[in-house]
């Protein structure tokens, strides 16, 4: 017999999102309930408070509105999919 580990989070165990600089590791902690997109986009647009390395996201472009809609997304897809005959489940690496 074989056994596989598959490691799936699903939009109800989301609790927080995470906006981190690559270049400096700075990081802001936001809960899912308090994601905004106008909060989003400032964070985006300003670059890291603490080294002033942009993002590299422009306003008006195809990757900003993604990435505005994926924090949209996050915030209100537990609740679209609360009580309904479908689970979307995300695989993840598995911690060893
Ligand atoms: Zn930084």
């Amino acid at each position: 017999m074989t056994f596989e580990k598959r490691c799936l989070i699903e939009p109800s165990d989301f609790i927080s999102a995470q906006y981190e600089c690559e270049k400096c590791h700075a990081a802001i902690l936001v809960p899912i309930e308090k994601l905004d997109s106008d909060q989003a986009a400032s964070f985006a647009l300003t670059g890291c408070t603490f080294c002033n390395t942009p993002s590299g996201l422009q306003k008006n472009t195809q990757e900003m509105r993604m990435y505005l809609e994926f924090i949209s997304s996050l915030k209100q897809i537990a609740g679209a999919l609360q009580g309904r005959n479908l689970k979307v489940r995300l695989g993840i690496e598995c911690a060893e």
